[in-house]
Parts: C-alpha cells; structure tokens; sequence
C-alpha cells in the first residue's frame, strides 16, 4: 500500500494551514506552525507571490494531504465526482469525506488520519458487522462502524476515545457503548467537510472550485 513519507510539520508549513496530521500534538503548543508559521526551505520566509497556477495546485495538494491520498486515487476520485450529479467540487469533498479512515478519524477512535488508517488496515475496524481493511472504502448511508469486539482491538482506540474532544459531524452518530461504534445517517455534505485552520486558530475553508478548475483542463 502506498503512502506518503516525510516530515508531516513541513507540510502544513507548506500549506500554511494545520492540517492535523499528528493527532494529540497538533492542538498542543509543540505544533510547528505556531513557532514558524511559514513554508519550509532556505527561502521559505521570503515565499513570494503564488501564479494562477501555483493558487491552484496549492489547493489540490492541501487537500490531498489532509486526507492523505495520493495523485492517483485522487485523480481517480475526480472522475467519479465529474461523472456524478451536483456540483463536481461539492461531489469530490463529499467522496473524500466517506473514505472509512476519515470516518473511524470522525468517530474519534484514532487521534489522527494516518492513525485511522493505520486502524483499519491492521483490521480492527468492522463495517456491518465485517471486517473491513481498506481504507480507501467507501461508507454509505446506514453502514454501522465498530471497533472489532477483541482486546488488542479495543485497546488500540481505548485512548483516543477516552480524550477525543472533537465534534463529530452530523452526517455520523456516535454510540458509547463498551464497543465503540458510529452509524453513517447520510451522505456527508458541504457543511459537514472538515475545515483546517490556521496558526491564528482561523478557519481556512478548502476551496474545491479551485481543484475542478485545475483538473478540468
Ligand atoms: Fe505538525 Fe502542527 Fe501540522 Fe500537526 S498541525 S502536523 S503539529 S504542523
């Protein structure tokens, strides 16, 4: 399975957004975009103006690191929102939010992305009541998420769980029960996509019009 290496910080830099991508340490004060809040590199303070084009493979790229997925899945998840009804931008956040590791993320049973599919793809993770280890999978309305019913299991997500504060979206419900489990009600929306922010702690909303125009052309 392909994934990305390499120091996760200088990504966010980068982007110049938290892209949470180190789970507990990303609201602490260690985050490395409140002590150099800039891209990374010898000449990363004196970045300059970004082109038409660099504004739009910026986006692209956020994105893709957010949810970590490489340029090809990505490409492949952009064919299915063109050939989808709606709003091609709208469909392709929407596809990215079903992703099973960014759901087991949502549920709060993982600190992080990365780690969520770490969850999955060790098989820990179940979908109806089936082991499911892909986490590219695709959740739809109704697919109930649980954490498998076996010690190592629970364990792995024991601490997440007890100290996740994050919201979880309304396109999902939580049951805290012994096993942890989340049901998808629908199909997440816009208003339900995740928004990074920035080292102010101010919201920076992805801007997928921006990707369509890149990836239209
Ligand atoms: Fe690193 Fe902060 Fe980004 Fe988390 S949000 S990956 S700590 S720079």
């Amino acid at each position: 399975m392909a994934r990305e290496t390499g120091a996760v910080c200088k990504k966010c830099r980068r982007e110049g957004v938290k892209l949470m991508l180190k789970g507990a340490r990303c609201a602490g004060e260690h985050c490395a975009m409140n002590r150099r809040a800039f891209a990374p590199g010898m000449h990363g303070m004196k970045r300059g103006k970004l082109t038409e084009y660099g504004i739009h493979l910026r986006e692209k790229q956020k994105v893709k690191t957010f949810y970590g997925v490489l340029e090809t899945q990505f490409r492949k998840y952009y064919r299915m929102a063109e050939v989808a009804k709606g709003n091609t931008g709208k469909v392709l956040m929407s596809i990215l939010e079903r992703r099973l590791d960014n759901v087991v993320y949502r549920l709060g049973f993982a600190y992080s992305r990365a780690q969520a599919r770490q969850l999955v793809a060790h098989g820990h993770i179940l979908v109806n009541g089936n082991r499911v280890d892909i986490p590219s999978y695709l959740v739809r309305t109704g697919d109930v998420i649980s954490v498998k019913n076996r010690k190592t299991s629970l364990e792995a997500v024991k601490l997440a769980v007890l100290e996740n504060r994050n919201e979880v979206p309304d396109f999902l419900a939580k049951s805290d029960n012994e096993v942890p489990s989340g049901t998808v009600l629908r199909l997440p929306e816009a208003d339900d996509v995740a928004v990074p922010v920035d080292a102010r702690g101010e919201s920076v909303p992805f801007q997928p019009q921006l990707i369509v125009e890149l990836c239209s052309k």
